[in-house]
């Protein structure tokens, strides 16, 4: 069965074409600058060979008409036909309180997550152009949509995600914790759970570090708190986001700087995190880790607030679950960046962490770099996003 996978940004389409269950890739891309001058295809194909092609592109639309041409090319495409592809599974960013799992879409299933705009005003908008386009190019092909909410959503117990705000205004609006990341989280927990004998009965937490960061507390297989909230701005410090703050800067900011308290919160999400302690110098813990290495101290002070702060969640969450199993380390710095895990994971023999003197420092993934004598599992686990959707897709597809 083969099943296409979309990621739609405002201005950028993801894609990647399974072939099911086998769960194998068999082509990919990007469509980049949707709508805007400057356009460009890049296509990977069965063999690895990398295609780019500058390529002006109005709306999704023509980027799926691209991507059609792309997999269907009689000389590097993979198939002959798009009605090859059995279904299309979607990222879907935010499913509010109605969506706690993926979803067959309907007329019904856009509308509702089209009412969830106001919750993810950037990505929803633009993962429903997704979907419309899908459906322009592809006709009446059956779509999934799962949402990055949904896993920490279905399970968060009332006392973890209840923020203390006038009932009122949270029942008005939902206003409460969602979580994101939830696709990563769950199948990095899963891995873990595999990885260590396939037991659920598990407390585990999972640092997903990458652009943006999140901690989920796992017991038993489902999420039970997390640190990203209301939207994907709380938590840990991120590349360009804050993370959490005292709400109250809000306002004395606005105040202060003559700001709407949503300049103040789109400055929080664009120019904050470790590209704001910096001074501006840069989102990209790559450039951070090597200027901490030449001596720049901001840099070293962003890299400290981030193992800081990580270490703060584990310590939290260890406390929520009463104890701790694992701990899995995913994303960009969480997979490769070993001296953040390091700083991460130093002086935490109390809570039975202990890294191995040498797995410490591989660079391998999908394994346990914890000490054998270390109580508590630390796992570096290599996300995949995209083959939990075409799993979801796959699963509801089939049952029907
Ligand atoms: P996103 O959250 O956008 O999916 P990623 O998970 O790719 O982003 O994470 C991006 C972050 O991971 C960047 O800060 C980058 O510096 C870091 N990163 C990615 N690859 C490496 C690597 N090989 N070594 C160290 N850091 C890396």
């Amino acid at each position: 069965m083969l099943i296409l996978v979309i990621n739609a940004g405002s201005s950028s389409l993801k894609y990647q074409l399974f072939d099911m269950p086998e769960g194998k890739v068999i082509a990919k891309g990007l469509c980049e600058r949707i709508g805007i001058e400057g356009g460009r295809n890049v296509h990977t194909d069965r063999n690895g060979n990398k295609l780019e092609t500058k390529v002006h592109m109005n709306s999704h639309t023509d980027a799926i008409r691209i991507l059609t041409e792309r997999l269907t090319d009689p000389e590097t495409g993979v198939i002959s036909s798009m009605k090859e592809i059995n279904a299309v599974g979607h990222r879907v960013l935010h499913g509010g309180i109605r969506f706690t799992a993926s979803t067959i879409v309907t007329p019904e299933v856009k509308e509702a997550i089209s009412a969830c705009i106001p919750l993810g005003p950037l990505h929803n908008p633009a993962n429903l152009m997704g979907i419309d386009a899908c459906e322009e190019v592809m006709g009446d092909v059956p779509q999934v949509a799962v949402f990055d909410t949904a896993f920490g959503t279905a399970t968060m117990p009332a006392k973890a995600y209840t923020y203390a705000v006038p009932k009122e205004l949270s029942d008005k609006y939902d206003i409460r914790r969602y979580g994101f990341h939830g696709t990563s989280h769950r199948f990095v927990s899963g891995r873990a759970i595999e990885m260590l004998g396939g037991k659920k009965d598990l407390r585990i937490v999972t640092c997903h570090l990458g652009n943006g960061s999140s901690c989920s507390a796992i017991k038993d297989g489902c999420c039970v708190d997390t640190s990203m909230g209301l939207t994907p701005l709380e938590g840990l410090p991120m590349g360009t986001r804050s993370g959490s703050i005292d709400p109250a800067i809000i306002g004395f900011i606005a105040e202060h700087e003559n700001m709407t308290a949503s300049e103040v919160v789109t400055m929080l999400n664009k120019k904050s995190g470790v590209l704001g302690v910096t001074g501006g110098f840069s989102s990209d813990f790559r450039d951070l880790m090597a200027a901490r290495e030449a001596g720049n101290e901001l840099a070293s002070l962003a890299v400290e607030m981030l193992a800081y702060s990580v270490k703060k969640y584990i310590g939290a969450y260890a406390a929520a679950m009463g104890g701790l199993d694992a701990v899995v380390f995913t994303g960009g710095i969480g997979e490769n960046n070993e001296v953040i895990r390091n700083l991460i994971a130093e002086d935490m023999e109390f809570i039975g962490i202990k890294l191995d003197p040498e797995k410490k420092l591989a660079h391998e993934k999908n394994c346990d770099i914890a000490a054998e004598d270390s109580k508590v599992r630390v796992l570096v686990i290599e996300t995949n996003e995209e083959l939990v959707i075409a799993r979801d897709t796959l699963e509801l597809v089939g049952l029907n």
